[in-house]
């Protein structure tokens, strides 16, 4: 299969939802006909599930704290295997269609996390944290009112525990409060902090023969720039971290590949010779 585009880069996009998460309303199949219109080579469809709510409200016993407290996330598992299978059967041939997700708060109950991640239906789980215990998702806090470092020092050490288990292949946008703290709100904040704390947790990633991804959907957004930036790329590629996916993060079909050409010339620049996808958990390298 020829892995280059019309622009001589590879594309690929390596996360992506569909109506089966619950923040997107686009249709597999007008996602299915736009990846096939921009002629990618690699797309994983990679819907949430998020671990903290898995079962149903009833189990928790707990009231949702907003409209957007889905729980149930084992029924949008299901379901999302389902699609996956079905965008095998509408994409064969064209390209190669990952079945992936993306496995949210796997620190809320790590065994179920790695029996989720051995399911035979998947190819490929991106780990991400979107949320602190006890804490609504990034998105809805209030940084007027609180302490943004300390937030990101919980983040980091629980991205590093993440890290350590058998969970993901790659883990998600490994910087997404910044997407609210210094996008949203204008904050700026020092990652010199924080900076060994990731140099650990990519040393596991990199010990565990695992990745991380280059995650576009900064560049659309306020914060302008992807997850994670230049700085921490090189800090990775410096640790020796070769496994690299990209992905939009899209949520609809005008999304779809977006900042993926941009992103790919980033991690040139950062000294990626290849980057990858991942087909029954096993990295598939491609020359950039
Ligand atoms: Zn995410
Ligand atoms: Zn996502």
């Amino acid at each position: 299969m020829n892995y280059r585009g019309d622009l001589g880069m590879v594309l690929m996009d390596c996360h992506t939802h569909t109506e089966v998460s619950p923040d997107s309303e686009e249709k597999l199949s007008v996602m299915c006909r736009k990846a096939e219109e921009l002629g990618l080579q690699a797309y994983a469809i990679t819907n949430h599930v998020e671990l903290c709510r898995y079962y149903p409200q009833e189990y928790y016993q707990t009231e949702a704290r907003n409209e957007e407290d889905y729980f149930h996330y084992a029924q949008i598992w299901e379901r999302a295997m389902q699609e996956n299978q079905q965008a095998k059967a509408l994409l064969s041939g064209k390209m190669e269609v990952i079945s992936g997700i993306e496995c949210g708060e796997p620190n809320a109950d790590f065994g179920l996390a790695e029996s989720v991640y051995r399911d035979r239906r998947l190819d490929f789980v991106i780990g991400s944290l979107h949320e602190l215990p006890e804490k609504l998702d990034f998105y809805f806090l209030d940084y007027g009112k609180e302490d943004a470092e300390k937030l990101l020092e919980e983040y980091f050490s629980l991205l590093l525990e993440i890290s350590k288990r058998e969970c993901y292949d790659v883990l998600g946008h490994v910087t997404y409060p910044l997407r609210y703290m210094e996008g949203e709100a204008g904050m700026h904040l020092h990652m010199g902090k924080f900076k060994e704390m990731l140099a650990e947790c990519f040393r596991q990633v990199i010990l565990n023969h695992k990745g991380i991804e280059l995650n576009t959907s900064g560049y659309r957004q306020k914060y302008g720039k992807p997850f994670p930036d230049r700085e921490l790329l090189l800090l990775y590629r410096d640790l020796g971290g070769k496994i690299l996916t990209l992905g939009s993060d899209a949520h609809t079909a005008e999304d779809l590949g977006k900042g993926i050409t941009q992103g790919l010339a980033l991690a040139k620049s950062c000294g990626f010779e290849k980057v990858c996808y991942f087909k029954k958990h096993e990295a598939h390298f491609i020359e950039v």
